[in-house]
């Protein structure tokens, strides 16, 4: 038998986030949205709710609820404000599970549960200004000097760089070797000489989010901040991109689920030529695909994500078909969820008809702020590309 179905404590969990969403959160994003700013206040509340710790193990000071239960959080918060979900998924799917996939016990004493349990902010830097895709020809050097690594170079669109107390940092250990052996994760903290903010980007949406760069100026690092071991970091922000992509599709989901909902409302009020425009067919068919993105989206996200709780977080049991099959999962559920948002955002503005394009109503908010899924945590193209060398490989 296949059972489909949420336990009550998962159910208790998205009664709660609704709640506290529809309290604390609805009520300012569009304040949140036209004046550009970092949700100080709400994040802090999401914080002493455990929010910023759902999938973390109650050993590691989360709330033990795992990649479903972390899946919820982002379907909800995709439902409300994409800039929340995004602060919650830079910390949560690329901060922390580095350190909880790859980190020392001494790692995780340090940042891993201090960060679940809100009391510090994580942020994930990989891109620089000549490597996105490619990923790999980075040009941030960590270089070895005794027991300590001296970090140099500049990075690019960290979401959360404004604000995290510490980042997870792909850098060049070893140049002639790449992504293959050459790049290790370090985890490296905002007070460290030589390490700065830079440029805030001004975005087309997701304006409570940060987008910065972080300067690294002959940065020293500890050796014991290396994140797994020397020369496998490209691995640990891979693992950490599968958890994000996941994550990705249920936040792309809970946008479809809110566009469609306006939508319908909407269209059930709005009269032309003497009738409610739901009434015409080619709204109905408008309204019927975007119910049917996120009935086949749900079973995606959430089997993407119970396959993950089931794998567990020590990486050294996993067989290499296992992880294929993952990162194939997480790369199609974040492809087709970003498309099929954008797509069901795009139908559910054009119901809304001129006032769907007027400034500040929530369904011209979604538009701006979904577009960004089919491009960060590796594009829609890369995506594909993943998914075809896994079938080149394994076959359908
Ligand atoms: C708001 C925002 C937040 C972000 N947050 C983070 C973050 O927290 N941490 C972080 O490290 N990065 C972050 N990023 C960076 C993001 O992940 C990259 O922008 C993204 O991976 C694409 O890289 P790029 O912009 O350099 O585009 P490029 O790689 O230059 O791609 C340009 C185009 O070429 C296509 N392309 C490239 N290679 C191929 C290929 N082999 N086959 C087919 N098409 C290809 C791409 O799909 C794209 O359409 C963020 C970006 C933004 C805008």
């Amino acid at each position: 038998m296949i059972e489909f179905s949420f336990t009550a404590e998962q159910e208790a969990l998205r009664t709660g986030i609704r709640a506290f969403l529809e309290k604390e959160v609805l009520p300012i994003v569009a304040e949140i949205d036209e004046s550009e700013t970092f949700p100080t206040t709400s994040v802090r509340k999401m914080q002493s709710e455990g929010y910023f710790g759902v999938p973390i193990p109650e050993e590691y000071g989360g709330l033990g609820l795992g990649k479903v239960g972390y899946c919820i959080l982002l379907e909800e918060l995709g439902r409300v404000d994409a800039s929340h979900g995004t602060i919650v998924g830079a910390h949560t799917s690329l901060g922390t599970t580095p350190l909880l996939y790859y980190g020392t016990a001494a790692q995780k004493r340090r940042w891993l549960t201090p960060a679940a349990r809100g009391e510090k902010l994580l942020a994930f830097s990989l891109t620089e200004s000549g490597s996105g895709s490619d990923s790999g020809s980075m040009r941030l050097t960590a270089e070895r000097v005794g027991d300590k690594f001296v970090l140099t170079g500049t990075k690019l669109y960290v979401t959360n760089g404004r604000e995290a107390d510490a980042v997870i940092v792909m850098a060049l250990t070893d140049p002639a070797l790449g992504p293959n052996g050459g790049v290790t994760a370090f985890v490296v903290d905002r007070g460290s000489p030589g390490f700065r903010v830079g440029r805030c980007e001004k975005k087309m949406g997701l304006h409570g989010s940060s987008t910065a760069e972080l300067i690294f100026d002959h940065v020293e690092v500890p050796a014991e901040n290396v994140v797994g071991e020397v020369g496998k970091g490209f691995l640990v922000a891979m693992t950490a991109l599968d958890v994000g992509r996941v994550s990705l599709g249920a936040a792309s989901l809970g946008a479809i689920e809110s566009a469609g909902e306006m939508a319908l409302k909407f269209a059930q009020e709005r009269t032309q030529f003497g009738h409610p425009i739901a009434e015409f067919e080619a709204i109905q068919f408008k309204l019927a695909d975007m119910a049917m993105h996120a009935h086949a989206l749900r079973y995606l996200v959430y089997q993407a994500a119970a396959h993950q709780d089931q794998m567990g977080h020590d990486p050294s049991t996993w067989g290499r078909l296992e992880r294929q099959q993952k990162t194939r999962e997480s790369a199609t559920v974040k492809c087709l969820g970003s498309e099929w948002a954008s797509e069901a955002i795009d139908e559910a503005l054009q119901i809304h008809g001129g006032l769907g394009y007027i400034r500040g109503t929530p369904i011209e908010r979604a538009y701006r702020d979904a577009r960004i899924a089919e491009i960060f945590e590796g594009t829609n193209e890369i995506q594909r590309l993943v998914v075809a060398r896994d079938l080149m490989t394994r076959g359908f």
